[in-house]
């Protein structure tokens, strides 16, 4: 999501006629997006902006801004700041370039934040629909080539009592899908293979129009049906059975459907979920995964879990770990409880679980789940793997290459595994055949063919 919207405020800034400066040093105005999920994300913010106060004290006339999630979270608090001048929630990121614009012609402080973005947001979501579809084309705010983000939902209703997006992202509002369409299109006539489309609930997409009621089954199938585009994901699903089948059905009935399921359990502890306010239980979860299976045998399961939320005893603990080996996730994402302000969570209960005792859970947890993606992987020896080629892999940097010997690539399957290989770089945002000798728990390596 936060991909997303610095590839759209880049794509903006372009079109207003700026350009991206390799260093800070040579900026003239300085835009950071940022994440309320956790702490430590809004923690390194406040870093940057310290060094950014020291740059200013030799060129005050550099712009910052400050835009996204915590933006709108701390809005006043964080334009004291010495080191800012703007500051933009998500609502009113169509506005960046002209706010920058401005800034840098009176360098004052300019705000653009805390208008009660619930009640607004009815008339704000037609300017951020209009900048999704104009920006979102834009090749050059694209980080990964051949690939590209849709969002399909802004927001979110859920209100799981530890989560801030629902306050820093307002109400849940579903694009329209021919609104979609025409990006994904665009999209494709630029050279882009894969689509992922984004919701923070994505598999409860719903859009009612002309008497029709369009599912995210059917956009992952219009999505798919377009020329050029060969392989559709989505993120995130919510564990809800109303929302499932269907989408299923999608990946059996289209091959450019991705055999992939981004289902986060958050905990396998029916107290802890009821206590997170999530609507299902564990043995509900896991339910849900078998169907799953069974329809899709060859699914990829990725999950996330947040480990030492208030009153998470060492049984609730247990129950987690429980569930991790009984999902066999291809990969997990593992969270320290982090306390958001203003959420219910935050408000309900202390922050009981010690942080020493929250390392040790994290820790645990992603020693299981490194075991069974180490299981997992063992099966890919000797097989060989379409993948999308993303670009030179992080160890390519390192090894310095001959000119004549191809650099270590990387690239994903459609089941989201990591593959690296050797290749020339020209392969970046094409598909590619590997066969895979060698594995680690999160990386296959393989030789490419042909
Ligand atoms: N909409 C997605 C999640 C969005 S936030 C969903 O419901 O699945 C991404 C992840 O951050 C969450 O899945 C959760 O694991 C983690 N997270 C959210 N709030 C958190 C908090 N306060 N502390 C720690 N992790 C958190
Ligand atoms: Fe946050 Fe829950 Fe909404 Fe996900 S579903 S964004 S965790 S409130």
């Amino acid at each position: 999501m936060n991909k997303l919207d610095t590839a759209l405020v880049s794509a903006s800034l372009r079109e207003a006629g700026f350009g991206l400066t390799d260093t800070v040093k040579d900026a003239d105005a300085v835009v950071i997006n940022t994440c309320s999920v956790r702490e430590h994300a809004e923690a390194r913010v406040l870093s940057h902006l310290g060094h950014l106060k020291h740059l200013k004290k030799h060129r005050p006339g550099v712009v910052v801004a400050v835009v996204g999630c915590m933006a709108q979270r701390l809005g006043e608090e964080l334009l004291a700041h010495d080191a800012v001048n703007i500051v933009c929630g998500p609502i009113q990121i169509p506005k960046i370039a002209e706010l920058i614009t401005d800034a840098l012609a009176v360098n004052g402080k300019e705000l653009a934040v805390t208008e009660k973005i619930r009640s607004k947001a009815g008339s704000q979501s037609d300017s951020l629909e209009r900048f999704e579809s104009v920006f979102s084309g834009d090749g050059e705010g694209r980080s990964v080539p051949g690939q590209a983000f849709v969002r399909v939902m802004r927001g979110c209703n859920n209100f799981c009592t530890y989560c801030i997006v629902p306050y820093v992202r307002g109400p849940e509002v579903c694009r329209p899908p021919e609104a979609i369409l025409d990006q994904v299109k665009h999209l494709a006539d630029q050279g882009v293979k894969q689509v992922t489309l984004l919701g923070q609930t994505v598999n409860a997409y719903q859009y009612e129009s002309g008497g029709k009621v369009r599912s995210l089954a059917d956009l992952l199938h219009m999505t798919a049906d377009v020329p050029g585009i060969e392989w559709v994901r989505f993120v995130t699903s919510y564990p809800d059975p109303a929302f499932f089948d269907d989408i299923l059905q999608a990946m059996v009935d289209s091959p450019r459907i991705c055999n992939y399921l981004h289902m986060p359990a958050q905990s396998g502890s029916d107290r802890i979920l009821a206590a997170m306010n999530r609507h299902y239980t564990a043995s509900a979860y896991l339910d849900l995964l078998a169907r799953a299976r069974e329809v899709v045998p060859e699914i990829a399961v990725a999950g996330d879990f947040i480990v030492g939320f208030p009153g998470e005893a060492d049984e609730d603990f247990e129950a987690t770990v429980d569930l991790v080996r009984k999902a066999q996730y291809r990969n997990c994402f593992i969270f320290k409880y982090s306390p958001r302000p203003g959420t219910t969570a935050d408000q309900r209960h202390a922050d009981t679980v010690s942080d020493e005792v929250k390392q040790h859970r994290n820790v645990a947890l992603l020693a299981v789940q490194e075991e069974i993606s180490g299981q997992l992987s063992q099966a890919f020896l000797g097989r060989t793997v379409k993948v999308l080629v993303e670009g030179l892999s992080k160890k390519a940097h390192v090894n310095a290459t001959d000119e004549a010997d191809h650099p270590q690539l990387v690239g994903r399957t459609s089941t989201d595994y990591i593959v690296v290989f050797n290749g020339p770089i020209s392969l970046a945002g094409q598909f590619a055949d590997v066969t895979i000798d060698d594995v680690s728990p999160l990386t296959l390596f393989g030789k490419l063919i042909g």
